[in-house]
């Protein structure tokens, strides 16, 4: 069974927070993620089964760091997961390999498992370069952390032009995408890392991206603010 995260982004106001809970059908699968942003964590952790995660997390730990929210904060707040490194922050908030190395750091040592985003623009899909870019991206952060600690990391394979626009990779360069991670963390740290492929996962695709059986899960943002497309998705991977 793969793993299921839902990314809400800020889609949701909370009386449609409050219609998603009522409509989605988990069937009976435990460790389904939601990550709702921070005003909604009670929610969820009161009225759902759902595991709850964090769409983010400060780089530093409590205390002069107004706006933002810790990982000590979230473990509180009983928070399993964090998405780190969404494209849309590292674009947006100019987040770079130091500042996610520190937020991993924060998020490992309270317990919390880091979602680690990485993937490849449009343009560099096309230069042929996405292995590139991704190596890059898991060594700058991966190198500074302990070994020890890479197992409770997820890689999330999000190609950046996938996301929102209703277009995917194909299931060969998924899978081939998915099986060069996997083999870069094991070849250099000897870790067997779960990775999930993020990317317009809707109900009209997951039938065939359930075929890629190297692919650990799915990290899925816009399906996961419709019921129907969620539960869709719920059944397709029961
Ligand atoms: C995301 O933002 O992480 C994502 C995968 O979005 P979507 O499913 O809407 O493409």
């Amino acid at each position: 069974m793969k793993l299921i995260v839902g990314n809400q982004k800020t889609t949701l106001n909370r009386d449609a927070v409050l219609k998603f809970i009522d409509e989605v059908n988990l069937n009976g699968v435990n460790d389904v993620v939601i990550c709702p942003s921070y005003p909604y964590i009670e929610i969820y952790n009161s009225k759902s089964k759902f595991v709850v995660g964090a769409q983010n997390v400060s780089e530093k730990g409590n205390g002069a760091t107004t706006g933002e929210v810790s990982a000590e904060q979230l473990n509180s707040f009983n928070v399993k997961y964090c998405i780190v490194g969404h494209s849309e922050r590292r674009k947006d908030q100019k987040e770079n390999g130091e500042m996610l190395y520190n937020k991993i750091v924060n998020l490992l040592e309270f317990n919390i498992k880091p979602i680690f985003c990485v993937g490849e623009v449009l343009e560099e899909k096309e230069n042929g370069v996405t292995k590139d870019v991704i190596g890059k991206q898991i060594l700058e952060v991966f190198d500074k952390l302990d070994v020890n600690k890479l197992n409770d990391i997820i890689i999330a394979y999000e190609p950046v032009w996938a996301i929102g626009t209703g277009l995917t990779p194909t299931n060969d360069e998924i899978e081939d995408t998915t099986h060069y991670i996997k083999d870069l963390v094991n070849d250099k740290y000897n870790v067997n890392i779960s990775v999930l492929y993020g990317g317009s996962v809707s109900k009209k695709n997951v039938d065939e991206l359930n075929q890629i059986d190297i692919v650990d899960g799915y990290l899925i943002g816009g399906a996961s603010t419709k019921a129907d497309e969620f539960n869709y998705i719920m059944e397709s991977n029961v």
